[in-house]
């Protein structure tokens, strides 16, 4: 049985800043499967290193055409086109908000899939995935993309869901 837990709302670990892997070693590929294997497991098309709590810059995404492993991905190019669509996070049990994003990005990272640094152009539903695990690693959230009512009433929802 496979015992990582996802962190949830009220954990500070969601709120730090992550840091850069400096070396891409066994330990680093082990965690990103591991990661991977929590994604899949918990029916989710993305995962960042925080959600695990851990405070380095890796995410693993899946949105139905393979996993993609990154370690210290950023956005090159955000399209000033964007497009609301609704997003949950495994972090945020029970919330869906619809939230803005680019339409298009162009991201950078060393992935592991392909064991080589790579620019990835993305749009639609992979873009908006990379932005919100990017997001992650700065400690950022879907609440923090939304109104201040909307953001009010999540917080109440997630803390009676959480008891925090
Ligand atoms: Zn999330």
């Amino acid at each position: 049985m496979f015992k990582l837990e996802i962190k949830k709302y009220g954990n500070p670990v969601l709120r730090t800043k992550c840091e850069e892997v400096k070396e891409i070693n066994e330990e680093v590929r082990s965690l990103a499967k591991d990661m991977l294997k929590i994604m899949y497991r918990e029916d989710g098309v993305g995962l960042a290193a925080p959600q695990i709590g851990d405070k380095r810059r890796i995410i693993v995404v899946d949105i139905g055409q393979g996993p993609l492993s990154l370690i210290n991905p950023q956005i090159l190019i955000k399209s000033k086109k964007t497009f609301r669509d609704y997003e949950g996070c495994l972090s945020l049990p029970g919330i869906n908000l619809k939230i803005k994003r680019a339409k298009k990005v162009e991201i950078q990272g060393f992935l592991l899939e392909k064991n080589q640094l790579v620019k990835i152009q993305a749009e639609g539903l992979l873009a908006r995935d990379f932005q919100h695990e990017i997001d992650h690693l700065n400690g950022v959230l879907i609440i923090d993309h939304t109104s201040p009512f909307k953001k009010l009433r999540a917080i109440r929802k997630l803390k009676k869901k959480l008891r925090v």
